[in-house]
């Protein structure tokens, strides 16, 4: 049986897995799904529960790729490979601290729980471009954290180049250093004289130039390419395992602090593949549009404002559109109507029915910087464990459900700020960022402006 992939709009030809990994986002400008849900029984859930995570995610992501496409022995060896580079033998383990369980997703290379994803796809496309004979010129802005998890996914991978964007002089030193101290050959860190909002500008205006676009095979790696979903996806399984060893009458709740809804929508997937989830708890900061739609059935877009999580600091959140694909029935012109209903009156809203279905499984809540760092000074106080400020959030949008297992999704060294306005001090860097600002960089400044970024890639990669 072979398993295709179709876009929330409809309007695309099914294609196979390794097609949606490369395409991203799809050509009539929905998102890519698989055109059923595998799912999973009770025996295979007692199995995987007993599973190493990369043997693990081999077997969840198995039957969405068919094996002609991705053999298993293939699969198997990028699992091993994608999360070998992850601290902790468990890759990502549930500890248990005052009665809360949290899933650290912080031990990878970057300290964030985008690692899992992005070591994946890195490993995923090189695989693909080696099989295939292609390239890709990766082409990002970061406002920090997503930058650097996609350069250490693809660092030193045959057929890639990659380039982004960051604001000169306004990401964290960490942060910076986190990227531009990446000194493989085909990472190519450019500061923008502008803000992140230039740097999106400029982007945006590379993807639409398409004689560049097609002939550099420019590729993103933000949040809406399927393989991403698919790798987090595989934490959800193992939570539950580490939780219930692998027993499928024990459903549980999860707590996850939501930008782009990518990490809650896996959640969500795991869960419709048959994996016992009680509740997926949404946290949002003040940037609520997600929380206020799973509350009024509205969905309209305000503009951001920057809070203590700033990797939430979202106003459109772009993997939203695949669980409306669900919600609405996989019909994908309803889809494309309410999507084009929303880009043109800034506001889409569902029927009541829907909302309510809606909240059989969702629970969404808002959390302001307050609360975030009452959250943080109060657990430290009470257990010495620290939160990051987005960890922070989902657990205190979990505080009715005290038996919710809440994702930790940033190390709290990362975000030391936020950590010293709630607790006094900045927490202690880890080994791998201690030393990282005095390690050699490599990095161009350049001006705000999409010619003159088109023309150092076009240099750089003449030079490559
Ligand atoms: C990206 C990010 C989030 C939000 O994840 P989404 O998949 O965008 O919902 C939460 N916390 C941290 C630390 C992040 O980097």
């Amino acid at each position: 049986m072979t398993l295709r992939y179709i876009s929330t709009r409809g309007q695309i030809d099914p294609c196979s897995f390794s097609q949606a990994v490369l395409m991203g986002l799809a050509t009539d400008g929905g998102l890519l799904l698989p055109e059923a849900i595998p799912q999973v029984t009770a025996r295979q859930l007692r199995h995987w529960a007993t599973l190493p995570f990369a043997e693990l995610a081999a077997e969840v992501i198995r039957p969405f790729a068919d094996e002609t496409d991705l053999p298993n022995d293939d699969l198997r060896r990028l699992c091993q490979r994608s999360f070998a580079s992850f601290s902790h033998p468990a890759v990502t383990p549930v500890v248990r601290v005052g009665g809360r369980a949290i899933l650290e997703l912080f031990h990878g290379p970057t300290l964030a729980f985008k690692d899992v994803a992005l070591q994946w796809l890195g490993n995923l496309f090189e695989y693909i471009l080696t099989r295939d004979g292609g390239f890709l010129t990766i082409l990002g802005a970061t406002s920090g954290d997503t930058g650097s998890a996609a350069i250490h996914g693809v660092r030193g991978r045959a057929g890639i180049q990659i380039f982004i964007l960051h604001p000169h002089q306004r990401v964290s030193p960490i942060q910076e250093r986190q990227m531009t101290t990446v000194l493989d050959s085909n990472v190519h860190n450019v500061a923008v004289r502008g803000s992140f909002d230039d740097g999106q500008r400029i982007v945006k205006a590379l993807f639409n130039d398409l004689p560049f676009r097609d002939q550099y095979r420019l590729g993103a790696i933000n949040s809406i390419n399927w393989a991403r979903i698919l790798a987090q996806m595989v934490y959800y399984f193992s939570a539950w395992g580490q939780m219930t060893g692998g027993d499928p009458q024990r459903p549980l709740s999860f707590a996850v602090p939501t930008g782009n809804f990518g990490d809650i929508f896996a959640g969500y997937m795991a869960h419709r593949m048959g994996l016992p989830v009680e509740r997926l708890i949404l946290a949002t900061n003040r940037n609520d549009i997600l929380s206020r739609f799973f509350q009024t059935g509205r969905y309209g877009s305000d503009t951001a404002v920057a809070t203590l999580s700033p990797s939430m600091d979202i106003q459109r959140a772009s993997n939203f559109e695949r669980y409306l694909y669900y919600l609405l029935d996989q019909d994908g012109a309803e889809v494309a109507r309410h999507m084009a209903e929303l880009e043109r009156s800034g506001e889409m809203r569902l029927p009541e029915a829907k909302r309510v279905e809606a909240a059989r499984l969702f629970t969404a809540r808002a959390v302001s910087d307050a609360e975030t760092l009452e959250q943080i000074r109060r657990f430290h106080q009470e257990t010495g464990y620290l939160l990051d400020p987005h960890t922070a959030v989902g657990m205190c949008a979990a505080t009715e459900f005290p038996d919710a297992l809440s994702l930790a999704t940033a190390h709290p060294a990362k975000f030391g700020e936020a950590v010293r306005q709630a607790i006094g001090q900045e927490p202690e860097l880890p080994a791998s960022l201690a030393g990282l600002l005095e390690k050699p960089s490599r990095c161009a400044v350049l001006e705000a402006d999409p010619e003159v970024i088109k023309a150092h890639i076009i240099t750089t990669l003449a030079a490559a």
